[in-house]
């Protein structure tokens, strides 16, 4: 969605609308999969070589565990969302879908795992812990005995 920096008045310029899902541009197999339109409710303020957003950002996602590599439903809301466009000389407008596709990635958790989505155990994680402590357990089977010669030689005095 281009928006020319001439229709940007002085006191700002409100726009919303919604991304669909095809605008994230992200294969079947990606991490995230938006899981319905997204919405955006900004105001564009332009400087003399930046366009300043600021607004909401709200959008619903499918996100894959980075352990059990599960997708789990997370909605993103970014209440005070703010970003900024810079702009060269020649230029006359911008894609602010574009912009607000970028941000939404970048604002997104990055390889989340099943506990920030929400979910109390990560069958995964359970699995990790449970070679973890038999590892711990194994560390202190493993560990050098007690050198008893000093105590012969106490014995000696
Ligand atoms: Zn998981």
């Amino acid at each position: 969605m281009k928006i020319h920096f001439d229709t940007i008045p002085d006191e700002g310029l409100p726009v919303s609308g919604r991304l669909a899902p095809s605008v994230f541009d992200l294969t079947p197999d990606d991490a995230i999969k938006p899981a319905h339109d997204a919405h955006y409710d900004v105001t564009l303020y332009k400087f003399s070589e930046t366009i300043r957003i600021e607004g909401t950002l709200k959008g619903g996602f499918d996100l894959q565990c980075g352990l059990c590599l599960k997708y789990l439903p997370y909605e993103a809301n970014f209440p005070r969302w703010n970003s900024e466009y810079e702009f060269d000389e020649g230029e006359s407008g911008f894609d602010l879908h574009e912009v607000l596709r970028e941000d939404f990635l970048m604002a997104l958790p990055q390889a989340p795992q099943c506990e920030e989505l929400g979910q109390s155990n990560c069958p995964k994680r359970a699995l990790l812990t449970s070679i973890q402590e038999k590892a711990e357990l194994e560390d202190v089977d493993d560990s050098p005995e007690p050198d008893e010669r000093w105590d012969a030689l106490d014995g000696l005095k």
